[in-house]
C-alpha cells in the first residue's frame, strides 16, 4: 500500500522508530504531536543540536561530559574519594545508581557487554580504559554492576578474572536484581540494598 504520508514524514516516522521503545504508532504520534505544537518542534531541533555540540564521553569514566576533554562532575568532585570503582553498561546505570544515593565512589561504563553474536568483542568495550585506570589510581575495590543478563554475566566473569591478580576487592549484587533485569529499571531503594550487601565474585 502506497503511504498518503509526505515522504519527509515517512522519513521522520522511520527515524523515531529506531530509537528505543519506539513503534511505529508511537513514532506516528510524536510526528502529530511535533507538528501541532510547534514550539515543541523548534525547542528539541535547537536542543538536538546544543548536544551534538556540547556533549563528551568523559575521557576517565565514559559518562557524559559538557565539554571535550573535560571531566564529568562526577569525576570532577573531590567529595567522591571513597576508593571503589564501579563499572556499568551504560551512562543510564551511572544514573539509576547516583538515585539510590548509596554509592559515593567513582565509576567506569564500559559502553555494552560482551556479546558475540551481536559481534561486541573485548576492544569494543572502554576495558583497555579499564585495565589503565586500575593500574594508574588506588581503588581498593571493583564492584561490577552490569545487570543479570547472560552476557552481562559473561562479561562480569571476564573481567573478574582479568583481575585475578589485581589485589583489590572484586565484587558483584547478589540480591535485588531480578535474573536479566538491566540496573536502570530497578527502583532506588532496592538499589541502594544490593549495593550495601554486594559480595566478593566467585571464580
Ligand atoms: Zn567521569
Amino acid at each position: 500500500m502506497q503511504s498518503v504520508l509526505p515522504p519527509i514524514l515517512n522519513t521522520l516516522q522511520h527515524a523515531l522508530e529506531k530509537l528505543p521503545g519506539i513503534g511505529p504508532r508511537s513514532a506516528l504520534r510524536i510526528v502529530q504531536a511535533l507538528l501541532k505544537r510547534p514550539e515543541w518542534l523548534k525547542e528539541i531541533l535547537k536542543t538536538l543540536q546544543e548536544v551534538e555540540l556540547s556533549i563528551y564521553p568523559c575521557p576517565q569514566c565514559g559518562f557524559w561530559a559538557e565539554k571535550p576533554q573535560a571531566l564529568c562532575t562526577i569525576c570532577a568532585n573531590p567529595a567522591r574519594d571513597v576508593p571503589i570503582l564501579c563499572i556499568v553498561k551504560d551512562p543510564v546505570d551511572v544514573l539509576a545508581i547516583e538515585k539510590s544515593q548509596a554509592f559515593q565512589g567513582h565509576y567506569h561504563v564500559l559502553g555494552g557487554v560482551l556479546d558475540p553474536l551481536a559481534g561486541v568483542q573485548e576492544k569494543d568495550l572502554r576495558l583497555r580504559e579499564l585495565w589503565q585506570r586500575l593500574r594508574t589510581r588506588s581503588y581498593e575495590e571493583v564492584l561490577i554492576a552490569l545487570g543479570t543478563s547472560p552476557e552481562a554475566e559473561t562479561t562480569a566473569y571476564y573481567i573478574a578474572r582479568q583481575l585475578a591478580d589485581w589485589p583489590g576487592k572484586v565484587t558483584r549484587f547478589v540480591s535485588g536484581i531480578p535474573v536479566g533485569s538491566e540496573l536502570e529499571y530497578i527502583d532506588p531503594l532496592t538499589l541502594s540494598r544490593s549495593i550495601r550487601e554486594r559480595q566478593p565474585i566467585s571464580l
